[in-house]
């Protein structure tokens, strides 16, 4: 599934290629991705300008405003979800249902398992849309910091994993992230969110915003590939300290990783490390 690195890394390979770019054709093929895909939006979008490629949490928030009146192409890549921009006259292949073609490349969405999102928004404004409205905190935002995840765990019982995986309190932590976040700051998954003391959500907080700039780094240097081959920005290979290496030795303490569930997720963690 792709990851906040992930989208952060599509939205920087597309910027130099889009931006300023009116939209000539807007092409589906499928009437429904998660939503409705309705044949007048197709013909909405058309001679539209793409302003800027701004990111709210996992979703792409194309900005086309115009004098007549425009909004914002709200994209999600779902589960399975990937863009690449191709040569004009590029055959779609199955599974390619989307395509925004410019004057001299087009946006193509390729989505298997049709999680993915792609919905109008007609306003100046996007942060009073019902998908973007509930999201909670940027995580690579200034305004994320240890002050804040402590002013925000207190009175919280429930673990500190799940809440750093809730979309409505911060978005963009997947799984990995929490996990590789969590061993990093040595604060074990379990632990009841406000129980952390202060240092402790300073560290936790630096490990999240290193975590994630280490993996958007990582796929940056290969913006270049996503933008001009036909794999996708794909995922990065995070070389992860415990998540899914039960068993393994600790790369610190060399006890071995244990897993267990919690929220229906797995959670890997270092029971001598993370406290
Ligand atoms: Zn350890």
């Amino acid at each position: 599934m792709p990851e906040l690195p992930e989208v952060e890394v599509s939205r920087l390979g597309l910027l130099p290629h889009l931006v300023g770019q009116p939209i000539r054709q807007a092409v589906f093929r499928t009437p429904k991705l998660r939503h409705e895909l309705p044949l007048a939006l197709a013909g909405r979008l058309a001679g539209l300008r793409i302003d800027a490629i701004v990111r709210r949490g996992k979703y792409l928030l194309f900005d086309c405003q115009s004098r007549t009146g425009g909004g914002w192409l709200i994209l999600h890549l779902g589960m399975s979800g990937s863009l690449r921009l191709v040569a004009p006259g590029t055959p779609a292949q199955k599974h390619d249902h989307v395509d925004l073609a410019f004057a001299e490349t087009v946006l193509r969405f390729r989505d298997p398992r049709r999680f993915g999102t792609l919905v109008w928004h007609e306003s100046e404004r996007i942060d009073d849309h019902p998908l973007i409205a509930r999201l909670g905190i940027e995580p690579l935002s200034p305004s994320f910091d240890g002050h804040w995840l402590y002013v925000a765990t207190r009175h919280r019982t429930a673990p500190i994993k799940p809440m750093l995986m809730d979309s409505h309190v911060i978005v963009g932590i997947g799984n990995i992230y929490a996990a590789e976040s969590l061993f990093m700051a040595g604060i074990s998954p379990r632990r009841a969110a406000g129980k952390l003391t202060r240092p402790q959500c300073e560290r936790l907080c630096a490990a999240i915003r290193a975590t994630l700039e280490h993996s958007i780094a990582a796929g940056g240097s290969s913006v270049r590939d996503y933008v001009h081959s036909d794999g996708g920005a794909g995922s990065f290979q995070l070389t992860c300290a415990v998540y899914d290496r039960a068993g393994e030795p600790c790369p610190t303490c060399h006890h071995p990783i244990r897993v267990f569930r919690q929220g229906g997720r797995s959670s890997f963690y270092c029971a001598h490390c993370q406290k």
